[in-house]
């Protein structure tokens, strides 16, 4: 069932999250609910307080398949990789934002039963974004800069 996203403004999204501490109906229930949130809204990556739930709580698909993520710590980020971002909860915006090229996280599954996971690319970024929502952080607060339509151009002609 689909939940209605927070947008930019509403204090959940400015809250640091709890750990989720129970595996069980609820839990399931709530990743079932972000993944067909995520879905309609062709978003990459969906964090529970994006739904005013406060707990550490991810799910990401960026073409791969579901990956769904329950109090996520990375433990590792190497490299580094600049390049736009966007937020469900803030529509119509985007920013270039740096990011670590590689990332290592720990969670635990649905059932809680802990896994580690190394991402890369796109999958990294979405990572740290959504990890990010569990601590009351938003790409705008460390991008560079806003990508506008006119400096997406200016880009584009400085990569020629
Ligand atoms: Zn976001």
């Amino acid at each position: 069932m689909e939940r209605k996203i927070v947008k930019l403004g509403d204090e959940a999204l400015r809250k640091v999250c709890k750990p989720m501490q129970k595996f069980d109906l609820r839990l399931w229930l709530l990743l079932r609910d972000m993944a067909d949130t995520m879905y309609k809204a062709e978003g990459v990556g969906l964090a529970a307080p994006q739904v005013g739930i406060l707990r550490r709580v991810v799910v990401i698909d960026v073409g791969d398949g579901l990956v769904e993520l329950v109090n996520p710590v990375i433990v590792s980020a190497e490299g580094e990789q600049g390049g736009g971002e966007g937020c469900l909860s803030i529509p119509g915006k985007r920013g270039y934002v740096v990011r670590p090229e590689r990332v290592t996280v720990k969670a635990q599954d649905r059932k809680g039963k802990p896994f580690e996971i190394t991402a890369e690319g796109l999958f990294a970024r979405a990572v740290c974004h959504e990890l990010d929502h569990l601590d009351g952080r938003l790409y705008i607060d460390i991008m560079d800069h806003e990508i506008t339509e006119e400096s997406e151009q200016n880009e584009e002609e400085a990569e020629n």
